[in-house]
């Protein structure tokens, strides 16, 4: 268990502004989100991220998600929601604690959606391969 500032919400030694609590799962304003209404949803029993937390842990933050993002997208008179997770400080994760973000999306926002890539030939179907194997390995 690693001491986070979002340990220190859990625990009510740092205020924030709580949109749901529950016994397993809190959900609060970011302080510094994409846009207005932007809800960080935790799980109270530390996990890292998404590679080292349990499945119980993570169906609950994910109903909770799932129950707020309607919500959040009314009230913001949003006109879509991006769901996100940074998992690591390589994707972007700065707390070390679970969270997954509920962004409220507006017609024409100017947040920057993220490019695609493409593959060159052939690559596409390695990768796949690759990622097939590794699933192999680890769930037999
Ligand atoms: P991430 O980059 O996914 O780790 O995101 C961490 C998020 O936590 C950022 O969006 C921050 O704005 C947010 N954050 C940091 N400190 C607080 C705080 N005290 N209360 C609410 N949100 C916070």
């Amino acid at each position: 268990m690693e001491e986070t500032i979002f340990s220190q919400i859990i625990k009510g030694e740092l205020p924030a502004d709580i949109i749901h609590e529950d016994d397993d799962v809190l959900a609060f304003l970011d302080i510094n989100p994409v846009s207005p209404g932007g809800t960080l949803v935790i799980p109270k029993k530390w996990s890292r991220n998404i590679l080292d937390i349990d499945a119980e842990s993570w169906a609950k933050v994910m109903e909770v998600v799932r129950m707020l993002a309607p919500a959040i997208k009314v009230a913001m008179r949003a006109d879509g929601v991006n769901i996100m997770m940074n998992n690591e400080p390589a994707a972007g994760q700065i707390v070390s604690h679970s969270h997954v973000h509920i962004i409220p999306r507006h017609e024409n926002d100017g947040v920057v959606s993220w490019p695609g890539k493409g593959y060159p030939e052939g690559e596409k179907e390695k990768t796949a391969e690759k990622i097939r194997e590794v699933l192999v390995a680890t769930t037999e």
